[in-house]
């Protein structure tokens, strides 16, 4: 990127030197600095922003299957509340640690901001090998994490969500041990949770509807018909399957698609709907797939379409890949999929790139929804959520349009520079509590 940030953070790592690896983090705070420059951000404002309001590290010690006590280490932050309570996942992995808690729940407060939901951002995890673990473990880990952390969950305050490795079963004992613990149930202080404890319709397929809603977007600015694009998609789990369904049934032509097995190339289209079948009957796997040519996930990303939605996982398009693209535009449904590094050269090449807070935004949005709901204690139809979705989404889209226009940015650059001017703004009309 040619423009060059004026103030750094202590707050973060730092970069360091540039890697062929880029972390997805080391990625959002050049992004986050790059706009906080155009913004000319003061420093006192920028600190804030960097600096998570609150950090907590909890020891979750349980008694295993076996009747030994161990000991977890668990994290949550909350990076800003400003827009309202925070909001963000908690995940299981082995590898999780306090640095890259930290990064994602910032991300999680531009995701918010970008698609105008009143939340802030959070993150949390616990560091185990859930492979390990049996349901029982399991269960115990999650609620003594939760009970330790009573004091920071709230529905006015911090509400979790599933992330790697957590699933509905997680939510919903999150939301029964805060609920024994304040003596009511208490079901909008998680989301993501089964339909029959206050989740959502619509919940499962919404990012990848979502990112959808903001493709579409972008092919009429192009004066694109969707019918007559092709598409590849990268990763066949939650967000690309359903993306690859949704784009297939407005007569888009989807002629590849992978998933850690390989990847499946039709230049005539693949039957999406047929290919979904075929993975859900083979246990969640595409491997053995036949009707297409078997193609490397690296090739995959370089063939030449109109839509390119890579939905695996991050780092897949860097500076080592980029010129290869050959796609009119990069829908990110995965969270950074393109590393900053490769930016400038997609830029350069004429690729509209919509960013990951911008295009996987639709289970957030989905998520603010449950929450309503469950607060309100009426629940909508899927056709409700999903209208109420898409409307969120296209006007996202479109303003972060017109923001990027406004500067001669990127749209990367605008939902940067659009979630970080919000977020300052709103900051500056509260003022310092002091
Ligand atoms: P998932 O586990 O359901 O699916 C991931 C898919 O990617 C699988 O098909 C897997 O086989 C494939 N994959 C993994 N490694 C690959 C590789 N090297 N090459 C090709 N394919 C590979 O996960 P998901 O929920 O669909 O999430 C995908 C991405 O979207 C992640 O980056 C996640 O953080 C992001 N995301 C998900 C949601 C959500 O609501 N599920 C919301 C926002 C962002």
């Amino acid at each position: 990127m040619a423009h060059q940030p004026s103030i750094l953070t202590s707050f973060y790592k730092e970069p360091g030197p540039k890697l062929d690896q880029e972390s997805p983090f080391d990625s959002m705070m050049e992004r986050f600095r790059f706009a906080a420059d155009i913004l000319q951000l003061d420093e006192g404002m920028f600190q804030y922003l960097a600096s998570p309001v609150k950090q907590v590290i909890v020891s979750v010690p349980i008694v295993m299957d076996d009747g030994k006590i161990k000991v977890f280490e668990g994290f949550r932050v909350i990076h800003d509340n400003v827009l309202g309570p925070s909001k963000g996942g908690v995940r299981f992995a082995p590898d999780v640690h306090l640095d890259e808690v930290k990064a994602l729940a910032a991300w999680m407060t531009w995701k918010c901001a970008v698609v105008n939901v009143p939340f802030g951002g959070a993150k949390g995890g616990i560091r185990c090998n859930p492979k390990e673990l049996s349901k029982g473990e399991l269960e115990r880990l999650t609620r003594r994490y939760t009970a330790n952390l009573l004091e920071v969950f709230g529905p006015d305050r911090d509400i979790p969500a599933p992330d790697m490795n957590t699933d509905e079963q997680v939510m919903a004992w999150i939301m029964d041990t805060y609920s024994m613990n304040s003596l009511r149930t208490e079901t909008a202080v998680v989301t993501g949770k089964p339909i029959i404890l206050g989740g959502s319709q619509g919940r499962k397929e919404a990012t990848g509807r979502g990112v959808v809603t903001v493709t579409l977007a972008a092919l009429s600015k192009m004066g694109l018909m969707p019918n007559k694009t092709t598409v590849v998609v990268q990763g066949f789990g939650n967000v690309g399957s359903v993306s690859a369904q949704l784009m297939y049934e407005q007569g888009a032509k989807v002629i590849a698609i992978s998933d850690i097995s390989g990847g499946y190339y039709n230049a005539n289209g693949i039957d999406i709907p047929e290919a979904i079948k075929f993975m859900n009957d083979n246990n969640r796997s595409l491997e053995g797939y036949s009707n297409a040519d078997p193609i490397s996930n690296e090739d995959l990303l370089q063939l030449s379409c109109d839509v390119l939605i890579p939905a695996a996982k991050e780092d897949q398009i860097n500076r080592h890949n980029a010129h290869k693209i050959d796609a009119k535009i990069v829908s990110e449904g995965a969270n950074g999929p393109v590393t900053a590094n490769a930016d400038s050269i997609l830029e350069d090449n004429g690729v509209m790139v919509i960013p990951d807070i911008l295009a996987n935004a639709g289970g957030v949005t989905v998520s603010y929804f449950e929450w309503v709901q469950d607060r309100q204690g009426y629940f909508w139809t899927e056709e409700r959520v999903n209208r109420r979705l898409n409307r969120m989404m296209r006007s996202a889209f479109d303003n972060l349009y017109g923001v990027a226009e406004k500067h001669n940015i990127t749209l990367r650059q605008a939902a940067y520079v659009y979630a970080i001017d919000r977020v300052a703004e709103t900051l500056k009309l509260r003022g310092i509590y002091a």
